[in-house]
């Protein structure tokens, strides 16, 4: 058993594009893999709804993975929520605060996710967290940079003492570049299946199918992923 096959990884999987492909990513390398949801109040339950299929997708589309996908356990942050005023959790337009964050920006949530998991993980003996934060071209959330995941790496394994350890994988590539790591991850059958069932849409639309998945095709997430899609197409030749 490689070292990697021996240990065992909790997957913060929301269902959206990033963290399935996260999730893969995960499946491809450890031995072990469990997932985790928060609820925390959002608009939309749309992506919690799509975790499951895409979980029961997963298990019947790869059985070379089922045998490492273990328990998904979801956590309710609904408290976040309450105290953030959001166009995620609350009727506020999408658009620029005065700090250059789009109101989407629900302060300190990553930081409450990876803590949360360490405190399953550390329970489940699951000590390597993965998530999909990305610093290329996020909205510049300052809690996906990698400096802040490795600044929470430490505090988490100096306060937990065990060796925790952050993983993610898409800190330094763009949407066009995920599309294609799902593609070298799981084929075909995984880009499709990405399309399909993800969910990334801030404004939790699934009636309207483009190429690239279902979403109302103007909110900056759908911008965002329609982009990505259209640029590994291109490609792709
Ligand atoms: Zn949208």
């Amino acid at each position: 058993m490689t070292e990697l096959a021996s240990k065992k990884a909790l997957v913060l999987f929301s269902g959206g594009q990033d963290s399935t492909v996260c999730l893969a990513w995960a499946l491809a390398r450890y031995g072990e893999v469990e997932t985790v949801g928060f609820d925390y109040g959002q608009k939309h339950n749309v992506e919690l709804e799509c975790r499951l299929r895409l979980l029961g997708r997963i298990q019947a589309l790869f059985p070379e993975w089922r045998s490492r996908l273990g328990p998904d356990h979801m956590l309710s942050l609904t408290e976040l929520g309450q105290i953030s005023e959001t166009a995620l959790t609350r009727n506020v337009e999408i658009e620029m605060d005065e700090s250059g964050l789009p109101s989407t920006f629900v302060p300190g949530r990553n930081l409450l996710f990876f803590t949360y998991a360490a405190a399953l993980g550390y329970r489940r003996g699951a000590h390597v967290l993965v998530g999909g934060m990305c610093e290329t071209d996020y909205s510049g959330y300052p809690d996906c940079r990698a400096d802040t995941l490795s600044a929470l790496e430490q505090a988490i394994a100096l306060g937990m003492d065990k060796p925790f350890c952050i993983e993610a994988p898409l800190m330094k590539i763009d949407k066009a570049a995920t599309w294609k790591l799902a593609e070298e991850l799981g084929g075909k059958p995984l880009v499709d299946l990405i399309i399909e069932e993800s969910h990334s849409c801030y404004r939790g639309d699934r009636t309207r199918r483009h190429d690239w998945g279902y979403g109302c095709g103007i909110c900056p997430a759908c911008e965002l992923r329609a982009r990505g899609y259209d640029a590994f197409v291109a490609a792709e030749g």
